[in-house]
């Protein structure tokens, strides 16, 4: 089957994808959907459990198809990823992230900061000059702005990485690890690169609660987090056990359908008050 070269690929992409998408459509669309301003941000509450404050935002993609409704990431992010195009929609992600959350501060609504999620794909040279053009032009102090970074990044230990980490922070962006221990790489990188945060994987909170060994990692998970003088984020928690769970042993900010799932800006906006969730 390999020697049908170019038309086996073709035939793999449309028929076999598993998440049941047509790929050649999807490709086509995607390319018209950055053109067609058919991409939009949900966002969902990081919320301060200690004051029921939203002190960040995460900026999670949609994609509004015209004829087949609202795409959720994992069915375009890994096509864009595989067409190249992942950098033209990140870039298009950071600027819409930035300009909303200029227009948010306008208001006077109350929010520190919003995080962007960074396909490791996305991570070139070019990156940094890109984040700074974006922070020029829209206005927005770095310290708003977060940067969620995979491990697959990380595990690139090349010169070159460390160095476009220290010229972000330096910049004063933020730094958070995401998904947080579901990777393969060493762990010897949370010392080697500046980071500010870390994010618990939803996979490690889900099921705590009926898994001792999963309950034993999570809290191993927050010591560490704790003693590398990391902020923690746990994502993904919707009981209240959970809730309990993570904040007695110290991962104070919660993000999770508890509080709120990712919702648009206009049905934000009425949560962003102090003490909201008190
Ligand atoms: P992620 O970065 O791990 O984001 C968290 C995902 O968990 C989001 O899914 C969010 O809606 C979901 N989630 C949050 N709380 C809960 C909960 O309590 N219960 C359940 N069941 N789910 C919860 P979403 O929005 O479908 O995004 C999936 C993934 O797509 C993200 O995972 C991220 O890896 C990727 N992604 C989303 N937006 C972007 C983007 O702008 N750029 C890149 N490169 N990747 C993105
Ligand atoms: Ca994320
Ligand atoms: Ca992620
Ligand atoms: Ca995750």
């Amino acid at each position: 089957a390999k020697a049908a070269g170019k038309n086996t690929f073709l035939f793999y992409n449309s028929d076999m994808d598993s998440t049941g998408v047509d790929r050649l459509q999807l490709e086509t669309d995607l390319r018209r959907a950055l053109e067609r301003n058919e991409l939009l941000f949900h966002y969902q509450p990081q919320v301060d459990t200690r004051t029921g404050t939203i002190i960040g935002i995460e900026a999670l993609l949609r994609w509004q198809h015209p004829e087949k409704g609202m795409i959720p990431p994992f069915k375009f992010i890994p096509v864009a990823e595989e067409l190249g195009l992942i950098s033209e929609l990140g870039t298009w992600g950071l600027r819409e992230a930035c300009r909303q959350m200029v227009e948010f501060r306008k208001e006077g609504l109350s929010l520190d900061k919003v995080a962007v999620n960074v396909s490791a794909l996305q991570f070139t040279t070019q990156f940094c000059a890109t984040v700074k053009n974006i922070l020029e032009e829209t206005g927005l102090p770095a310290s708003a702005l977060e940067l969620e970074l995979t491990e697959s990044i990380m595990m690139e230990d090349s010169h070159s990485t460390v160095r476009a980490l220290q010229e972000l922070k330096a910049m004063g962006l933020r730094l958070s690890i995401d998904d947080f221990g579901t990777g393969y790489s060493s762990l010897s990188y949370l010392s080697r690169f500046p980071l500010d945060e870390l994010k618990i994987d939803r996979s490690f909170v889900i099921d705590f609660d009926k898994s001792d060994n999963d309950a034993s990692l999570v809290v191993a998970i927050i010591a560490m987090g704790r003693s590398m003088k990391l902020e923690l984020v746990a994502e993904g928690v919707e009981t209240h056990e959970q809730f309990h769970f993570l904040t007695e042993h110290g991962a104070e900010v919660i993000q999770g359908y508890l509080f709120s799932k990712p919702v648009t800006a206009d049905e934000l906006r009425p949560l962003l008050v102090p003490g909201y969730f008190l």
